[in-house]
């Protein structure tokens, strides 16, 4: 079968897969501890399920505006004014088929073969294959646990050429957990302002941050760097709604139309009740949400400081999101039956064959000296899992 060269070259998103993975050996009965799950393992709060009843009851079963209901933009809106403190009219706001939907249309209006797009690794995955799918080149600067994986100002100028184009920042970062502070991303603007760049900003995490840390948005940072910004969030981590497919966008305007103009001729409008269910979740009680961060705190907590007392492993403190990202590289070398550890995907599939724990391996993210573990589930599994990392590493060799 002759696929097109643009299907040819993608490849499946490989945190999506030892999930499903997981999730297979699960259903076979096989007690699997998931640390590999990219979502909260909580249920969505009451009252944003009863708004989507609601709408369902009420016949709101059409389409809607293309880019969202206004209502739904307004709210959009009015919750990024109040939390990160940044100006957006409803019609700068696009709503989408989740964020990675949005990430999508934004790099399809804004780049094109020829450009260049600046990643920081470790990187989302999705990033990646969407820059080449926009025709663009994924140029990928690497960091360091030194740096506490942040891109510097020295890096990013390092990596500019004249065919840059955009930077996709995410902070705080799936897999690292790295938080910028407000003067790390003024450094930043500076450099982006001068080169004429985008930036996307992925701030899907902005409410999951831990300890003395607080999120800033670089699009905070004045009119300058705010008409660069492409600015993406979506209810999905902060709210426990990744099924219900809603993220969004903030840009500029002639960006957003043109996002909004794409999307007209490929999904139309997100889920009518889940909008519904959006506008619940961003205007109603916040309480939620700090329930389920001080959550993910704690259990961040437990994870760290058992993972931190194993032999040959470090682990940096994140300081948002829910995974960790230790670095296993002080295992390479050693052997497990015989078999030579060389790399983190060789410890993730011991781990998953004989210990029935479930990890991804850096190389997902571009750097396979790291494992990233979610702590998006219970306390239970989360001491379970740790018995069984403890027994990994006494039975190597
Ligand atoms: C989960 C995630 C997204 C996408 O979330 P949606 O469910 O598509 O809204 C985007 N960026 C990062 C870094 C994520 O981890």
């Amino acid at each position: 079968m002759r696929l097109a060269r643009r299907a040819a070259g993608i490849s499946p998103s490989p945190t999506l897969s030892i999930d499903a993975q997981a999730k297979k050996m699960k259903a076979q009965g096989i007690q699997v501890i998931n640390f590999s799950a990219g979502e909260p393992d909580f249920d969505t709060p009451e009252h944003i399920k009863e708004a989507a009843v609601e709408a369902l009851k009420a016949g709101f079963t059409k389409y809607t505006p293309v880019p969202g209901t206004e209502e739904l933009r307004k709210a959009v809106a009015d919750r990024l004014r109040q939390d990160r403190g940044v100006d957006y009219e409803p019609a700068d706001i696009v709503v989408s088929c989740g964020a990675k939907h949005s990430l999508y249309n934004a790099l399809q209006v804004c780049c094109q073969e020829g450009d260049e797009v600046i990643l920081i690794a470790p990187y989302w995955v999705s990033y990646y294959e969407q820059v080449k799918l926009a025709g663009a080149e994924p140029v990928v600067v690497q960091t360091t646990e030194e740096t506490g994986f942040k891109l510097t100002a020295a890096a990013l100028k390092g990596a500019l050429t004249p065919h840059s184009r955009l930077l996709i920042l995410n902070s705080p970062c799936n897999p690292t957990g790295a938080v910028y502070r407000r003067e790390e991303l003024e450094d930043l603007a500076k450099i982006i302002r001068e080169h004429d760049l985008l930036v996307i900003s992925d701030e899907i995490y902005a409410s999951l941050i831990y300890d003395d840390l607080t999120h800033t948005s670089i699009a905070s940072l004045g009119s300058e760097i705010k008409e660069r910004t492409i600015l993406i969030d979506g209810v999905s981590k902060a709210y426990a709604m990744t099924g219900w497919r809603i993220g969004y966008a903030a840009a500029p305007r002639p960006i957003a139309k043109a996002m909004a103009d794409l999307q007209s001729h490929s999904t139309s409008n997100p889920t009518s009740i889940a909008q519904k269910a959006a506008v619940a979740a961003l205007t109603g009680s916040q309480d939620p949400v700090e329930k389920m961060r001080r959550e993910f705190n704690k259990r961040r907590d437990r994870l760290l400081a058992s993972l931190r007392n194993l032999p040959g492993i470090s682990c940096n403190c994140p300081g948002g999101a829910f995974y960790l990202f230790p670095n296993v590289s002080g295992l390479f070398g050693r052997k497990f039956r015989g078999k030579v550890l060389s790399s983190a995907t060789d410890i993730a599939s011991v781990l998953l064959e004989h210990f029935q724990v479930a990890v991804v391996p850096g190389i997902a993210f571009g750097n396979d000296n790291y494992l990233r573990l979610s702590y998006a589930t219970s306390m239970e599994q989360i001491e379970a899992g740790l018995a069984r990392l403890g027994d990994f590493v006494k039975q190597l060799d």
